[in-house]
Formats: C-alpha cells, sequence, structure tokens
C-alpha cells in the first residue's frame, strides 16, 4: 500500500503514575516554549522484517500512553507489518501537550528486491514535506498539522557482524531525510561484550560510509550537571541496544514488561538489561532539537530542492508537473515569493525579540 492508514486517534491525559512518559520534566527554557505551543511529533521504525519494530514501539509508548489498559497476548496485535501505518495518540503532562504520530514501515529483507519498500519510506517522507509547504504556502498557515517525520528509528539486526550493505544504502538514503538513530534491535541475544563491539563496528562503519546519523547537541554551559551527565551517557550509548516485549512479567512481586526465558528474565526498563530507557529519555528529551532539525535541515534541503526542480523545468509556464502535482508558473512565483515573506516575518520576529531583551537589560540596569 502506499498512503498512510491511521489506526488509532487517541486522546487521554496522563496522571503522575506509573505511566508517566516525562516529557513535562524537560529543561525549563524548553519547557516553558512547549507549554505555549505544544508538540507535534512523529517518529518513524524502519529496517529489516521481524527485527522486533512493533513489538519496540509498542513497548516504548503503550506502557506509558495506556497505564490501565488490558493488553491481549502480543500473538493477537502482532502482524507482520505490510504497509505503512501510522497511529496518533493526543497525552498531556502538567499542561503540556504532545500529539505523537508513530509510523511503522513495512520491513524489508523478504523480499529480494528491497527497491519498492525503501521507495515507499522514502515517499511517505518526502509527501509529508510536500503537504507542509503546500499548507506553509496557503491562507491557513498558522494552523498547520506537522506530519513531517521527526526521527527515525532504524534497526539493526544484532545477528550478522555490523551493517548489511542494504543498511548502508537505505540509512544513507533515509540520513538525507531524517533525523536517524540507529538501534541494535533484540540484544537480549547478544553478551554485554559482544553489545559492546558491535557498537564500535557499527559506529566505525556508519562513518567510514558518510551516513550522518542524528547528533545529540552539546548542552549549554549553564545546564544542570545532571542533565549534562544524561546527555553524555546517552551519546555513548548510541546504538542504542534494545530489547522489547508485549508481556508482563513478575519479578519480586513486581508487574514489569519484560521477556521470561528458561534461565531467568529479561526485564526491559533495567538499565543493566539494555538501552530501551535511554532511547526513550533521548527521543522526550531531544524531541524539540529533532524539530529544529527536521525543520532547519531537512525540510530546508527539501524546500530549496524542489524549488530549484520547478525552476529548471523546461515547461514551467505550461503547467509543468512536478513531484506534488502541476504547479504554473504564477504558482512558483507565488511559493518563492512566500517563502521569501517568510524569511521576512522571520527576521522581524528575531529583531523584535532582540529589542526586547535589549530594553529590559537596560530598564534593569537603569533600576
Ligand atoms: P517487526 O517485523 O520488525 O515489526 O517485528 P515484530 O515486532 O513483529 O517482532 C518479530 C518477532 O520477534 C516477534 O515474535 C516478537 O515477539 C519477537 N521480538 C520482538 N522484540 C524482541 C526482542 O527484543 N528480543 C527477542 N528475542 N525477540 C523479540
Amino acid at each position: 500500500m502506499t498512503g498512510d492508514s491511521s489506526r488509532s486517534y487517541t486522546s487521554l491525559t496522563q496522571q503522575e503514575t506509573s505511566g508517566y512518559v516525562g516529557f513535562a520534566n524537560l529543561p525549563n527554557q524548553v519547557h516553558r516554549k512547549s507549554v505555549k505551543k505544544g508538540f507535534e511529533f512523529t517518529l518513524m521504525v524502519a529496517g529489516e522484517s521481524g527485527l522486533g519494530k512493533s513489538t519496540l514501539i509498542n513497548s516504548l509508548f503503550q506502557t506509558d500512553l495506556y497505564p490501565d489498559r488490558v493488553i491481549p497476548p502480543a500473538a493477537d496485535r502482532i502482524n507482520r507489518t505490510v504497509q505503512i501505518e501510522s497511529s496518533t495518540v493526543e497525552i498531556e503532562e502538567r499542561g503540556v501537550k504532545l500529539r505523537l504520530t508513530v509510523v511503522d514501515t513495512p520491513g524489508f529483507g523478504d523480499a529480494i528486491d528491497n527497491t519498492d519498500s525503501f521507495q515507499q519510506i522514502i515517499k511517505y517522507i518526502d509527501d509529508q514535506f510536500e503537504r507542509y509547504l503546500k499548507d506553509e504556502s496557503g491562507l491557513n498557515r498558522k494552523n498547520i498539522i506537522d506530519n513531517r517525520v521527526h526521527c527515525c528509528y532504524y534497526f539493526i539486526s544484532p545477528y550478522g557482524h555490523g551493517l548489511k550493505p542494504l543498511d548502508i544504502d537505505f540509512m544513507r538514503k533515509l540520513s538525507n531525510k531524517v533525523s536517524v538513530v540507529p538501534v541494535i534491535a533484540k540484544a537480549d541475544c547478544l553478551t554485554k561484550k559482544e553489545i559492546a563491539a558491535l557498537k564500535i563496528r557499527i559506529l566505525d562503519e556508519i562513518a567510514e560510509n558518510g551516513i550522518k546519523i542524528y547528533s545529540l547537541p552539546d548542552c549549554d554551559s549553564d545546564e544542570d550537571e545532571e542533565y549534562k551527565t544524561q546527555v553524555q551517557q546517552l551519546k555513548e550509548s548510541i546504538p542504542f541496544a534494545v530489547i522489547g516485549a508485549n508481556a508482563m512479567v513478575e519479578i519480586a512481586g513486581k508487574k514489569v514488561r519484560g521477556r521470561q526465558y528458561p534461565w531467568g528474565i529479561v526485564d526491559i526498563e533495567n538499565a543493566d538489561h539494555c538501552d530501551f530507557i535511554k532511547l526513550r529519555t533521548m527521543l522526550i528529551t531531544h524531541m524539540q532539537d529533532l524539530q529544529e532539525v527536521t525543520h532547519d535541515l531537512h525540510y530546508e534541503n527539501f524546500r530549496s530542492q524542489r524549488l530549484t526542480s520547478t525552476s529548471q523545468l523546461p515547461n514551467v509556464g505550461g503547467g509543468a508537473t512536478t513531484p506534488g502535482g502541476t504547479l504554473d508558473a504564477t504558482e512558483q512565483k507565488l511559493l518563492e515569493k512566500d517563502a521569501e515573506l517568510r524569511r521576512m516575518q522571520e527576521m522581524l520576529a528575531r529583531m523584535q525579540e532582540q529589542m526586547k531583551q535589549q530594553s529590559t537589560t537596560n530598564l534593569a540596569a537603569n533600576y
């Protein structure tokens, strides 16, 4: 299937219980901005089929988003993903709203030729940019719903000796369009040593092949020490080695999300067992940065390529066809004017903000 099918749309208010996501705990400055605007965030998962993508996203968000929900057995719910499926939930924590969309993509690897599933995924990302571009140039630009993909967890097999040629090819393509976060899947089948070695190998291969994965920004010097340490630990954990589980198992009288084996239990939220919590923390604490990278880098690339390709078309005046449809010369001029106008508005807003700050500083100095 090419389009996306919305599976669910839920709205719920979260209590500060065990099912607390924690995005309201963002550093204060970020928090203040987000209270005003609210978050719209889209997370995509991609990678070979059967690596536990659907399981992990369920583990990531279901625990937290539906703390009271009865979870049916995994086998009833997990069907092989054969099409791009998006699910949206709205959650609210301490007055901060988050509209989270998770995009599950068809796993590749089953077919001899994977071009089709690659293209479908890339097309999905481009379509969301295209939609945003159209909305931005429309009349209702203040109320745009942002469906652009802000982050993509790329699942890597734990069984191989690093990245496969398929991974390299696809990660390279993806990383030009979206912030890619590499993830080692099913880390329960590797020992600690093996995980450490595989992480090094993957990072080397990423660097050798010039793949630009998402890099966590450096902290401001005035950020508190605890936050700085946390970011440092997150940086050192990439690629995150994760384990997914939808079953609840009991450890010392406490129900945890885990996997029960004949020799013991894997508690996916235990930092000694895997990087599941780190992966979630990274997402939550860097949502805003991921949004900014999407807007300033990936979307800006798309927009400028789009404008260039339109202006280079030989028969623009005659209704040339572009990836997004038909655009005549007037429409294209309008788009360019709009972009220009937006840049000027942004500049004006920045100048006003600077002037406001200066006058506050001057006032403070006078007293
Ligand atoms: P997808 O095709 O990538 O979406 O993979 P699924 O989420 O459908 O999972 C495929 C199979 O792997 C299922 O039987 C899951 O129960 C199992 N699975 C999922 N996550 C893990 C994990 O972390 N470790 C292990 N050992 N198995 C897992």
